[in-house]
């Protein structure tokens, strides 16, 4: 009896998953196929993963309507890490005398198969069946059947087409609010919006630091640890006192800044309709490029354009730069908001390109007068950090 045997966090489990596991089944003739969800998998000790529960729960949907694959929760209900071997020797005791184990994986796993506990055994323990993935379609064979001799004769190439699905991708479309169809069974997308799942940076995976924040509490940290905002006793360019500094710049320019500026900013264009978005040069030019790269990324392009301090002297004397069209709805936005100047005068600038202003963006209201300004003429204003009367600044929980 040949059985097969899917590890993975499935954070969550997706079609990529599922039809691997069909394929694998079909063309080595399993008998059944378990799904086996990882407690805390030691390779990926650094990602934060969705509750265990829950990822059991989406896989237990997933298999639900295929006879040939089932659940198995061995690694589930082991505390600590979890290591394939353990697993393996764990199921193989389970097997009668004509039962072998296939345990089918990308060849993106397969690449970091060395750094396995005793990869040596694993591979005794089972046959391998490899899947092939869009970013990972070589693999060093030769090295790796002269490094485990007792592979020879016990791995399978499976002969399929790629498959560009991956958990981390369809975290981050539910995290921008993009659709999951045919990414995911129905069930399981439903379940990912009944239980709100992926919404926030911590079971997102994409924060490097796996701190566990969201999206606007880690903006606050990376703009104090890259000295972006500083709190002592400033003397303003205006003359004002201040008892911090903010330098959007430092936030703007640096690449997880960058990265979270366009993700909190660009769930937020994309509800107000924005078509466009641009600002006056030259706070808002790392922003700009920063969202129209994320709106290229998922859920549909939002292009940039930069309005110009002064129309040019010569040539067309535009004062806008970049694909806008005229009469679309576009989004302005800056570093800071303190009068409200610059984002008053790329108002004024998209406005007489002939677009709507839908929404209006700082990464930090200082609350010095611009942002009500703004809001009397009539326009949508949100900040992602204000500051508290008593000048320190905070995360803007629903801007
Ligand atoms: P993440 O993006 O979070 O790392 P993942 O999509 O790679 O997630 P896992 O649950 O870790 O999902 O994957 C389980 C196993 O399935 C791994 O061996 C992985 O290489 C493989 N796998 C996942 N998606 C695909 C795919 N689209 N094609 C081939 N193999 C895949």
């Amino acid at each position: 009896m040949r059985i097969g045997v899917l590890g993975g966090t499935f954070d969550p489990v997706h079609l990529g998953h599922l039809s691997m596991a069909e394929e694998a089944r079909i063309q080595l003739g399993l008998e059944r196929v378990l799904f086996l969800p990882a407690g805390r998998p030691w390779l990926k000790e650094e990602q934060p993963l969705t509750a265990v529960q829950h990822r059991v729960n989406m896989v237990r949907l997933a298999v639900d309507n295929n006879p040939h694959f089932e659940v198995c929760l061995e690694e589930i209900d082991r505390p600590g890490p979890t290591y394939t071997v353990d697993t393996l020797e764990q199921l193989t005791k389970g097997l009668d005398s004509t039962g072998s184990l296939y345990f089918i994986l990308g060849l993106d796993a397969m690449e970091q198969f060395h750094r396995w506990k005793e990869p040596g055994r694993v591979v005794e323990l089972c046959h391998l069946v490899v899947v092939a993935r869009p970013l990972h379609q070589r693999f060093e064979w030769p090295a790796f059947f002269t490094q485990y001799p007792r592979a020879a004769g016990r791995v399978t190439v499976l002969s399929t087409p790629l498959n560009p699905i991956s958990g981390t991708e369809i975290r981050r479309r539910a995290a921008d609010g993009i659709s999951l169809r045919y990414q995911v069974p129905e069930a399981v997308a439903e379940y990912i919006e009944e239980h709100e799942l992926f919404k926030s940076a911590d079971a997102d995976g994409v924060w490097a630091t796996g701190s566990g924040q969201d999206n606007g509490s880690r903006l606050l940290q990376v703009a104090l640890e890259r000295g972006a905002l500083k709190y002592g006793e400033f003397t303003l360019v205006s003359g004002k006192k201040s008892s911090y500094y903010f330098d959007g710049r430092l936030l703007s320019l640096d690449p997880e800044g960058a990265h979270l500026i366009a993700r909190a900013m660009l769930p937020i264009l994309r509800e107000a309709g924005a078509e466009a978005v641009g600002g006056l040069t030259l706070g808002a030019d790392p922003m700009v490029a920063g969202i129209a790269l994320a709106s290229h990324l998922g859920g549909g392009p939002i292009p940039g354009f930069i309005v110009r301090k002064e129309a040019k002297a010569h040539g067309t004397r535009q004062g806008i730069e970049g694909p806008l069209e005229p009469g679309c709805s576009v989004a302005i936005i800056d570093d800071v908001c303190t009068s409200g100047g610059s984002l008053f005068q790329a108002i004024a600038a998209a406005e007489a390109a002939g677009c709507t202003v839908v929404k209006v963006l700082a990464i930090l209201d200082r609350r010095e007068g611009g942002s009500e300004e703004i809001r009397r003429l009539g326009y949508d204003f949100v900040a992602l950090l204000q500051a508290t009367p008593e000048g320190k600044i905070e995360v803007c929980r629903t801007p």
